[in-house]
């Protein structure tokens, strides 16, 4: 069976990279006013660390929408630098500041919510939480279960070895050991080598699986391009393989049906698209090759 290219949607191809500038865009502070904002740092990537427990008290989650002062619950899984990472107590990364700025188009409050990654669907699904954002690429397994917003980046799957790696490109991972993040799109794309005769060992975080291959318990780690750049830069004799192994991109995952809310939500990107807030967000956490 061929490496199956992730599926590409149509409709997510539909939004180019629109870089616009302009607009000296207003800075991420979602507006807070009164309501529930949690006793946060007062510093503006102000991530909180909510868990799902505190999302109940005075906040009726989204679903009805547009709500001032409302508290807008997003699931993700802070184990992906550059997207979404521990700092300190917070949460930080491109993804909690774009929800941060959307939110505060929306006049909502923020509320991050730290979960598995292979919890997040099911977690919308339930109506526990109103926008799944974590470096989420949008694929028709996917879509079957939610909706995604218009993509919001691009992003590639890479393959992360040690310097001395006998392996040098895709085809070499036949047979090998290969680790992944348990239900992301690497795991999926590592898993057609299973008919190759190799193995793939799937672990909670990709952080785990880049230990495991340090330990010489796997041969390779297949996973999304900017966390293989942190990863690599944190640790000593491993690195990524020239070769891009899919082109994907990442959109932000509502309940389905929630037509109101991802209209909004698609409102609010695109603004951010056109103010250049967007990009200058990305341009924080990635610097330009
Ligand atoms: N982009 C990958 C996916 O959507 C990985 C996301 C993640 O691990 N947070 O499956």
């Amino acid at each position: 069976m061929k490496k199956q290219v992730i599926a590409l949607l149509t409709a997510a191809m539909m939004v180019g990279a629109m870089a616009g500038c302009g607009a000296g865009g207003s800075d991420t502070t979602t507006a807070a006013d009164t309501t529930a904002a949690e006793t946060t740092t007062a510093g503006d990537t102000a991530a909180e660390t909510d868990t799902e427990a505190e999302a109940e008290d005075g906040a009726e989650t989204t679903a009805a929408i547009g709500g001032e002062g409302k508290v807008l619950v997003m699931a993700t899984n802070a184990e992906f630098p550059p997207y979404e990472y521990h700092d300190g107590g917070d949460i930080v990364g491109i993804d909690v500041e774009v929800a941060e700025a959307i939110a505060g188009k929306l006049g909502m409050t923020l509320e991050v919510e730290d979960i598995a990654f292979d919890s997040i669907i099911p977690e919308l699904e339930s109506g526990k939480a109103d926008i799944g954002v974590a470096g989420m690429t949008v694929n028709e397994d996917r879509l079957k279960n939610v909706d995604f917003t218009d993509p919001y980046t691009t992003a590639s799957q890479v393959i992360i070895v040690k310097e001395d790696s006998e392996i040098a490109g895709p085809d070499d991972l036949k047979g090998k050991h290969i680790g992944v993040q348990l239900g992301t799109t690497g795991d999926i794309y590592a898993s057609d080598y299973e008919a190759d005769g190799s193995t793939i060992e799937r672990y909670n975080k990709g952080f785990e699986a880049v230990q495991a291959m340090q330990q010489g318990k796997i041969d390779a780690v297949v996973i999304d391009q900017e966390p293989a750049k942190v990863f690599v830069s944190q640790n000593e004799g491993i690195k990524i393989l020239d070769e891009a192994l899919t082109v994907e991109e990442y959109a932000i995952a509502i309940k389905k049906g929630n037509t109101e809310l991802l209209d909004q939500v698609n409102g609010a990107l695109a603004e951010l698209k056109e103010s250049g807030e967007l990009q200058a967000i990305i341009d924080k956490y990635i610097s330009a090759e």
